[in-house]
């Protein structure tokens, strides 16, 4: 048997399944299984996502060939169960065409609704609908969503409009209305004649009139638009691979433009943006498809509730809601008990909070779509916690529908209480993802680095915005409300928007915001509070946010599966404290070359560099050693009671000499020497490559002084906490060996410093003495070093700089361009390659642990903080990751799902 390309739905009977959204995508695998828990769903097929790869391998004709037959009988199947036919001019068939991936990407990809119509159809359905008016309004509507999408009729520049919204905005204005609803038929149809000639004059193209025709151009449609640059775009950003491929879905279309008993909507089964268990939503009456979204009508609420607080954020009377904006249990209420009923039904069964879109025609209840919904990291948190202790889902669930990342959204600050109180408000609009922003203005999305920190203001914002909207700090719009483009996409970017600000008026050309006659220019400071909708004048102060609550039990539930502990890279108190707070248990990598730059310390420091004998190092290095000892007992002492893994100076000695003529004759004066000394030195200490040059223990193996004078710092640092009660743990960390001699040699001048030490002071502590395992050839004698080693830390910044061989200062010239040939699926600096690098780390620790059984192993590189390589981590078997401060919690998630995915 031939593999079978698509699966029909329909009547409570589908072949697709909720478990298939790799073959069907989200859209038509959930469509698939509503079918089979019994709600409503208008009846259609899904194309998999397989053919999408056989498109972009074999090309349209081939595979067009290849899906005929099937999508035939699949055509055929529908028209059964809708006694209708596919071009028929009495009784015709029309379908909407969807795309839908396997995860879902809002937006991405371009739905046609009606299609099917043509010239003569239209009459027929006119005819059996016996309403008009409504045949009309749907093809102009087709044409318009087919003449973009697949004959790309689309706006010419940025600061154009959509050429039919403009056809359709010079009709209004002759005519005097505002609203699409307000055309007549006449209108209507003089518009589909004018989108046509706009698409002949634009393309050179007719406009398609066979049902066949239109529908295949529809399905390469979507296959195309799934290589498109915002498609390609959104899954750079969220880690989707290009391979998946998007299936298209194709599904009789139901009428929420028939008339005042017909509406569409979308809704969430609990608050997107908060999390809270209140089932809300929106619609229009007498509405189609993206209407809602689109932000050109002001959506109404589903709940009265919702509409309240609504009219009262957006400062509407209680009377002007109730006549101008009712909710749908008001307008409909028995549709809305139906509708409260199927979203309860879904949630129950996917046991997530539900994301679904609906449409009434004439009174009876249709879903569209229903997926788990886009969330903040705050109601990602409260949703997970909530069901948890309902015993919706169970503790292991919980922990593993929270995603790492989001959890960074929770960690940063909020407006401070005091300084949001006197701020200006300028506006209000709807509270669509919480947070607090700050920034200069921009207007379009492509100039949202103009400034350092901006706010992207716009009308309101479409699929091509997202990468302005990833960069700006917030988004502000002046139309669409919660479900509107801007309001979803920032949700699931974490990203602090207000929509619907209606008082906003923009003017994209002039670059200007006004605002109650007060005009905002391009560059001025506003500020945006997420999760009340207010605009601020200006910039206006935060503070750190609240750690309790359900964050504090997601950190309990982490350390109850987690295997591994996590620590973190500080390289001061401060930050040491900021981690602990977050729940780090030890300081992985405390780099000590800061030390040495700061005010006093980097005149001893050249002092050393600049000495041409040993007796002038030691004297200037006797200078720096107080400074070190002090910086070591504030680190400790924030830490006391954990491990603190300190790294001897690693970078390359020119970094600490200065380089220009001004400051090196300074430094002579002061140091008295002639400035001659200084440029030789200088020009002595330049490298070819310094990244491989005269760095790391070579440092240490050159200058053994150097070495001494740290490790006396830290041992003495650790027994003057002691004798104030501070249990201080030092763990010294030998930086960039590669060979077993190198090692021995440090540990050689730190074991005899110490016992120096020791014995001067007539006391001891504990320390251990371990290397950082970052070139590859200590990876692969692993077994040689743990012979004498403590403990080994993956330094995997350095180990993938040269497992690749990219150096890392220079890879912005070279990585983007890998990325997007396909070369590297993602910066290797930013997640582990687990396939390349991982071996080494892999081979390093188990050669480590099979010559010194309890050899303490651990990660100190930017991927300690990376959820997928902190899993990696976890299956290697190390004991820790180490990551920057606030991803502590990050990671400390990781871990836990790593273990509970193994349970
Ligand atoms: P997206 O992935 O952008 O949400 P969809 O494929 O869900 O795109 O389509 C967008 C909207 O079009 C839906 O929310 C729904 O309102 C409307 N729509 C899609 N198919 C149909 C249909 N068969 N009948 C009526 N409306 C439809
Ligand atoms: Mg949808
Ligand atoms: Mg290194």
């Amino acid at each position: 048997m031939s593999k079978k390309r698509v699966y029909t739905f329909g009547n409570g009977k589908a072949e697709g399944r909720a478990d298939m959204k790799e073959l069907l995508g989200g859209k038509g695998a959930n469509l698939a299984e509503m079918n089979r828990i019994g709600v409503p769903v208008p009846p259609g097929f899904t194309i998999t996502t397989d053919v999408c790869t056989e498109y972009n391998e074999l090309g349209h004709e081939k595979v067009i060939e290849l899906i005929k037959d099937e999508v035939e009988k699949a055509i055929a199947h529908v028209e059964k169960l809708t006694g209708t036919k596919f071009g028929d001019k009495n009784n015709p068939l029309l379908v909407s065409v969807r795309s839908g991936a396997r995860a879902s990407m809002p937006g991405m990809m371009d739905t046609i609704l009606n299609l099917g119509l043509n010239d003569e159809v239209v009459e027929g359905m006119a005819k059996k609908t016996g309403n008009e008016r409504f045949a009309w309004d749907s093809y102009r509507r087709f044409i318009q969503m087919y003449g973009d999408v697949v004959m790309g009729l689309k706006p010419e520049s940025k600061e154009d409009s959509d050429p039919f919204e403009e056809i359709m905005e010079k009709v209004k204005e002759e005519k005097g209305i505002e609203l699409d609803t307000e055309f007549t038929v006449d209108d209507l149809k003089g518009l589909v004649q004018k989108f046509k000639d706009a698409v002949k004059k634009r393309t050179g193209k007719d406009f398609p009139t066979d049902s066949y025709d239109q529908l295949w151009g529809a399905v390469a449609a979507v296959f195309d638009s799934w290589s498109n640059a915002r498609a390609v775009y959104y899954r750079r950003l969220h880690g989707i691979p290009d391979e998946w491929g998007t299936a298209v879905n194709v599904q009789a279309m139901v009428f929420g433009n028939m008339g005042n008993t017909s509406a569409t909507g979308v809704a969430f089964t609990r608050d997107a943006a908060t999390g809270e268990n209140i089932f809300n939503g929106e619609y229009l009456i007498n509405a189609q498809g993206e209407d809602v979204v689109a932000g050109i009508r002001t959506p109404q609420e589903i709940t009265l509730e919702g509409s309240r607080r609504w009219a009262k954020l957006q400062g509407i009377s209680e009377e002007e809601r109730a006549s101008k904006f009712p909710s749908l249990e008001e307008t409909m209420p028995e549709l809305y008990k139906e509708l409260f009923e199927v979203q309860r039904k879904l949630e129950e069964h996917y046991k997530d909070m539900q994301d679904l879109e609906f449409t009434i025609q004439e009174g009876k209840l249709w879903l569209l779509q229903t997926r788990n919904g886009k969330r903040t990291g705050a109601a990602m948190v409260k949703i997970a916690m909530d069901m948890y202790r309902d015993k919706f889902i169970d503790e292991k669930t919980a922990l593993l529908r929270l995603e790492p990342a989001k959890l960074d959204e929770l960690l940063h600050p909020v407006f401070d209480s005091t300084a949001i109180r006197s701020a200006k408000v300028l506006a209000k609009g709807l509270p669509a993802s919480p947070g607090a922003a700050t920034g200069q203005i921009v207007f379009f999305a492509d100039e949202a680095t103009k400034f350092e920190q901006t706010i992207l203001v716009r009308t309101e914002t479409s699929p091509e915005d997202l990468e302005g909207m990833n960069v700006a700090r917030g988004i502000l719009t002046a139309r669409g409300g919660m479900t509107s483009h801007a309001a979803v996409v920032a949700r699931g970017m974490g990203k602090c928007c207000v929509s619907g600000a209606g008082a906003v008026k923009l003017d994209y050309r002039a670059r200007t915001m006004t605002i109650d006659g007060k005009v905002y220019k391009e560059g001025d400071w506003i500020s945006l509070n997420g999760s009340t909708g207010e605009v601020y004048e200006g910039k206006v102060e935060t503070r750190k946010p609240d750690m309790s609550g359900d964050f504090a039990l997601i950190m309990e539930l982490s350390d109850k599966f987690a295997k591994m502990s996590v620590r973190t890279n500080a390289d001061s108190p401060n930050d040491a404290k900021v981690a602990r707070d977050f729940g780090a248990k030890g300081i992985g990598l405390c780099r000590t070359e800061h030390m040495f730059f700061e005010g006093e310390r980097i005149k001893a420091m050249r002092e050393m560099i600049l000495a041409t004998t040993t007796e002038g190092r030691k004297k200037a290095l006797a200078k720096l050693l107080p400074y070190q000892r002090e910086d070591f007992e504030g680190i400790f002492e924030a830490m006391a009671g954990y491990g603190v893994t300190v790294r001897l100076l690693d970078p390359p000695l020119h970094e600490f000499v200065p380089h220009q003529q001004a400051t090196q004759k300074a430094l002579a004066e002061e140091i008295g020497v002639p400035i001659e000394q200084i440029r030789n030195t200088v020009a002595e200490l330049e490298e070819f490559n310094p990244m491989l040059g005269h760095r790391g223990c070579r440092l240490g193996i050159t200058y053994p002084e150097i070495t001494e004078m740290q490790a006396r710092a830290i041992i003495e640092a650790a027994l003057n906490l002691k004798k104030k009660g501070v249990d201080a743990r030092p763990e010294i960390m030998v930086p960039l060996v590669g060979t077993l001699k190198e090692f021995q040699l440090q540990a050689e001048i730190i074991h005899s410093t110490a016992k120096n030490v020791f014995e001067e002071k007539g006391d001891k502590i504990d320390y251990l003495v371990g290397t950082m395992i970052e070139i590859p050839r200590a990876a692969l004698t692993a077994d040689e070093i743990a012979k004498e080693a403590d403990f080994f830390s993956f330094g995997t910044n350095d180990l993938t700089q040269m497992t690749f061989g990219y150096s890392r200062d220079d890879a912005g010239k070279f990585l983007p361009v890998y990325l997007d040939k396909g070369i590297l699926k993602e910066d290797p600096f930013q997640v582990l390659d687990q396939r390349g690098v991982g071996q080494l780390v892999e081979l390093g620790t188990k050669r480590g642990r099979e010559a010194k059984k309890e050899l303490k192993v651990g990660i100190c590189g930017e991927h300690g903080g990376e959820p997928s390589s902190v899993e990696f981590c976890h299956r290697t078997g190390m004991d820790y990751v180490s990551c920057s401060p606030y991803r502590v919690p990050i990671a400390r998630l990781a871990a836990a799902q790593a273990a509970a995915r193994e349970q």
